[in-house]
């Protein structure tokens, strides 16, 4: 087991292609998965995973295109922001209030999945995994309210919520739960150190200005949403 590769999303070797969810899933974790949706659908839920794993590679695709325009970077209104309009450091800071840098997304552990509820889609309707979707009116607060509850009682469920409060980095996600039990390693292995070190050593967009904010970045945008760690 290579744990770097694993957690900056370099490898499916600990991972299990799920053909039902179209996206890889740590092993630990797949029958965990199975058994929250069959405990949605006794709560008249149909749980789908929308997006689950991402390679290092894909993830970097994501933020190239953003920043080049063909992909939106939307404000937290939903809006779109020209990225002409920014400087880098602002480009950084808008591009990670909505997606992971390459190599630090929950999704390439596995273990992270962004949820919707199959049954409260109405005809014809395309999910945009916005929080209003979540909301109160919403298609998915049915959903919401459920994973909520479940997740809020103890540290006993097998998953959590770990973007369900905005702590000024990562916006509020209502939609990404994370598996407990795998998490705790891949948290602790994340340090500071680890995290500069694999910035300097990889091609990342906007490399320079990570460097310049890394100690901020790393806390406000990794550490700040650990929920075991305390390194
Ligand atoms: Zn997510």
């Amino acid at each position: 087991m290579n744990l770097k590769e694993e957690i900056t999303g370099q490898t499916t070797k600990h991972l299990i292609w799920s053909e039902e969810d179209n996206t890889y899933i740590h092993k630990d974790v797949l029958p965990k998965l199975q058994h929250l949706k069959e405990l949605s659908q006794s709560n008249g839920i149909e749980l789908v995973i929308l997006s689950g794993f991402r390679s290092f590679e894909a993830q970097k695709g994501i933020i190239e295109k953003k920043m080049n325009g063909t992909r939106p970077i939307l404000d937290d209104h939903g809006e779109a922001k020209n990225p002409k309009d920014l400087t880098p450091s602002e480009l950084l800071e808008s591009i990670l209030r909505w997606s992971a840098l390459p190599g630090f997304s929950r999704h390439h552990w596995g273990t992270d999945f962004d949820i919707y509820d199959k049954n409260g889609l109405p005809p014809g309707y395309q999910v945009q995994l916005v929080p209003d979707e979540y909301k109160e009116g919403g298609p998915f607060y049915k959903l919401n309210e459920w994973i909520s509850e479940l997740t809020s009682q103890d540290k006993s469920s097998d998953f959590f919520l770990p973007y369900k409060r905005d702590l000024g980095g990562v916006a509020k996600e209502p939609w990404h739960i994370s598996f407990s039990t795998s998490t705790p390693q891949y948290e602790n292995s994340l340090t500071y150190n680890f995290f500069i070190n694999f910035v300097k050593e990889k091609e990342i967009p906007l490399k320079d200005v990570i460097l310049e904010r890394a100690q901020e970045i790393y806390n406000r945008f990794i550490k700040a949403y650990f929920h075991y760690s305390t390194i």
